[in-house]
């Protein structure tokens, strides 16, 4: 009866996946193609540790959608990448970004703005072609755009993923490793790769102030990334104590709830008007 039982639960939970996996990819392809959009970008401020001043904002995607309600963007992203609808989302996030971009130069904002391409999208040439024609139909540098991308992008057989980091790199495009510390991929390999950023998974920031393995663990990174000339972002920096450690252990940039929760671009220009950080 126990294994009936779990197995019924089991079925009914799997095929509960099933269907909300469904309804994400129909109502996902649905939102691509509508005129009145229910996908939206938002902006997080990164700090620069030396001047204490916002150097750049992260650009996230978020999904409202009418019958599913807020979809997490771990969530869709995933599945729109099993899907084939990956292309699709990067593109939506690409111009919208790069308008948002040219907005901010227009109100004589410097700061740089970082996307977030997947595994997929680093792979795909005429896609980052289309990146680069879009900075050239706003003239903008791209020096402007930051890319951020995860360690698994570049490690086991990513030749092709490398290539286009090469040639993008060449063109000025600036990258950055998502995650870090999350994968397996080391500070040794990455000097070998044209990245000067590494960005330290908010795993081992949310806790920085109290927990003794995490300090251990970024101090380790922050020293090592120093060596190798590595530029470092902290991510998840939720309150001061862990801003001022990073601060004192040599941290270039930090982002974080502590600093601004992500937000709308209008809401993004009244938060650099009233921000110590703005
Ligand atoms: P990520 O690139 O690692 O982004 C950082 C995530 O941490 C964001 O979640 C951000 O809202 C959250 N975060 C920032 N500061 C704090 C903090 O102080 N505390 C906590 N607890 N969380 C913080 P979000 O926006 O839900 O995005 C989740 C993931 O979805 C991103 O992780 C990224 O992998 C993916 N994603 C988001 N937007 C895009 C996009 O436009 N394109 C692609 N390919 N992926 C995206
Ligand atoms: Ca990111
Ligand atoms: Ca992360
Ligand atoms: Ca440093």
């Amino acid at each position: 009866i126990h294994t009936g039982q779990w197995c019924v639960h089991y079925r009914a939970d799997l095929e509960a996946r099933y269907v909300r996996r469904l309804t994400i990819t129909t109502e996902l392809k649905r939102a691509l193609a509508s005129e009145q959009s229910e996908l939206s970008m938002v902006y997080q401020p990164k700090v620069d540790l030396s001047t204490m001043k916002v150097c750049s904002m992260e650009a996230l995607i978020r999904w409202n959608n009418a019958v599913l309600g807020f979809v997490p963007p771990d969530e869709f992203i995933t599945i729109a990448e099993q899907a084939g609808l990956i292309e699709q989302v990067t593109s939506w996030v690409m111009r919208r970004t790069i308008e948002d971009l040219s907005y901010f130069r227009v109100k004589g904002y410097r700061f740089t703005v970082a996307m977030n391409l997947s595994t997929q999208d680093i792979q795909n040439k005429p896609l980052l072609n289309k990146l680069v024609n879009l900075l050239t139909e706003f003239a903008l540098y791209p020096s402007s755009l930051e890319l951020e991308i995860t360690e698994s992008d570049l490690v086991a057989d990513a030749s092709l993923a490398i290539e286009n980091l090469n040639a993008l790199t060449s063109r000025g495009f600036h990258f950055a490793i998502d995650d870090f510390g999350t994968g397996y991929s080391s500070l040794a390999y990455l000097k070998n790769l044209p990245v000067n950023t590494i960005k330290i998974d908010k795993s081992f920031i949310l806790s920085l102030a109290t927990d003794e393995n995490d300090q251990q663990i970024v101090h380790t990174v922050l020293g090592l990334a120093d060596a190798f000339n590595l530029k470092v972002v902290a991510e998840g920096v939720e309150d001061e104590v862990s801003m001022n450690i990073l601060k004192d252990w040599g941290c270039d940039i930090a982002q974080g709830y502590f600093i601004s929760r992500p937000l709308p671009r209008a809401d993004l220009e009244a938060w650099l008007e009233n921000s110590p950080f703005g």
